[in-house]
């Protein structure tokens, strides 16, 4: 074949993105080997009855036509609806994009924001879709760490170095996929500021808002000066249960959003008709957020209180969201190596941290996605082998 734009190829340079154990499990538990599958975050639920009535009388009522490019007026409403109460910033219909997913309003902030060989900052660890997404952009990026010691919050002076004079935005994700982590207001006032001095985009991605344990979200839109620079990437799929149905949005300032329109003539054209009416009606009716949230508060626990005997695993961030990260480091420094023993040992798939980048390294994170027993028993099963892995290493010293 003709040589493919290497725009496309380097998307993802090496060829690996991180989730060959993901899918090395996948295939064993397909041909029948018992495995519990701790390593994509989505639901093992169906979506809330409401929503998939509103969809299905939807498609049946006809409703299968194009839609406007940004998103149809009441789903943009909806939306507005709820980054006014995610943002605390009063929102309206003509700042919100509608998208297909988070993942898409991600790619379309970016795309909006930093030029081809302009410069951007991602805080590590990071979800695992963020370097592509600059990378398709074409644009430069440093990742700066978020300590583990420090609970995985952003270091803000590492941030402040890191800043060129070509930066053009920093993204950040609270609460944050992989760790857990819920970001401090102190956190989130030092970001701000470092982008109102700079004159940077931020790009924040808040599609956990409703996963919190229970804490109050805090966005940094609401920060003084910050509502004409900071992008909101928002999606249905976790806190609505709706991780297939591809709706996400983008909240910005209106004449960004304006002409974020153009994106979308030549990407989405818009999207699902029937879908985007399900969309609008469970985004105001809030259907399955209180009961989704409680589910994964309940699971957060279950699994924490039962690593918590397992003293040798220690835990950070861990707060929100529907991850947890485990500190496996003293017992195991190759994430990777133990991830993989996990599997064929105890037939647990997680994640090895290093696939969040290099901040994750020596921790594995484990999807809280399967019902409280399953993960009581995980938490068991991971402690076990960590008490194998130390053993052996102790039975080596002493040889
Ligand atoms: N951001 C983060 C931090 C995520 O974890 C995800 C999904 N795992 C997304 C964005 C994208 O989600 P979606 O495209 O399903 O809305």
């Amino acid at each position: 074949m003709p040589s493919p734009s290497t725009r496309l190829t380097g998307i993802l340079p090496s060829g690996k993105d991180g989730w060959e154990l993901h899918f090395a499990a996948w295939q064993r538990r397909q041909a029948g080997a018992a495995i519990v599958m701790l390593t994509a975050g989505d639901h093992d639920f169906a979506s809330p009855e409401e929503t998939v009535e509103a969809c299905v009388r939807n498609v049946r009522a006809g409703h299968h036509h194009y839609t406007p490019l940004p998103g149809m007026p009441q789903l943009r409403e909806a939306m507005a609806a709820v980054s006014t109460r995610c943002t605390g910033v009063a929102t309206s219909a003509d700042e919100v994009i509608a998208a297909p997913g988070g993942q898409l309003a991600l790619y379309a902030a970016v795309q909006g924001t930093v030029d081809a060989g302009r410069h951007a900052i991602v805080i590590s660890p990071y979800y695992a879709t963020y370097p592509g997404t600059f990378r398709a952009a074409g644009a430069r990026f440093t990742e700066v760490v978020a300590r583990a010691e420090h609970g995985f919050q952003p270091d803000l002076a590492a941030i402040e170095a890191a800043v060129e004079p070509d930066t053009r935005a920093i993204l950040i994700n609270t609460p944050n996929n992989p760790t857990g982590a819920i970001y401090s207001r102190e956190s989130l006032v030092g970001l701000a500021d470092i982008c109102r001095r700079h004159d940077l985009w931020l790009i924040s991605d808040e599609v956990y808002w409703t996963l919190t344990g229970g804490a109050t979200h805090l966005s940094p839109r609401a920060l003084p000066g910050m509502e004409e620079r900071t992008l909101v990437v928002n999606s249905m799929s976790k806190s609505h249960g709706m991780t297939g149905w591809r709706i996400g949005w983008l909240t910005g300032p209106r004449d960004f959003v304006s002409l974020m329109i153009s994106l979308n003539l030549v990407t989405t054209y818009g999207l699902p008709d029937f879908i985007s009416r399900a969309a609008a009606e469970a985004l105001a009716g809030d259907f399955g957020v209180e009961e989704i949230a409680r589910r994964y508060d309940g699971r957060r626990k279950v699994f924490l209180d039962a690593i918590a005997r397992h003293p040798e695993i220690v835990v950070r961030g861990s707060k929100g969201g529907i991850y947890a990260m485990l500190d496996i480091s003293s017992i195991e420094p190759d994430c990777e190596a133990f991830a993989w023993r996990l599997l064929e040992e105890e037939r647990i798939a997680v994640m090895p941290g290093v696939s969040f980048g290099e901040a994750a390294r020596g921790h594995l994170r484990v999807s809280l996605c399967q019902p409280e027993p399953v993960l009581a028993d995980a938490a068991e099963r991971i402690g076990r082998l960590a008490a194998r892995l130390r053993d052996a290493g102790s039975a080596r010293l002493r040889a």
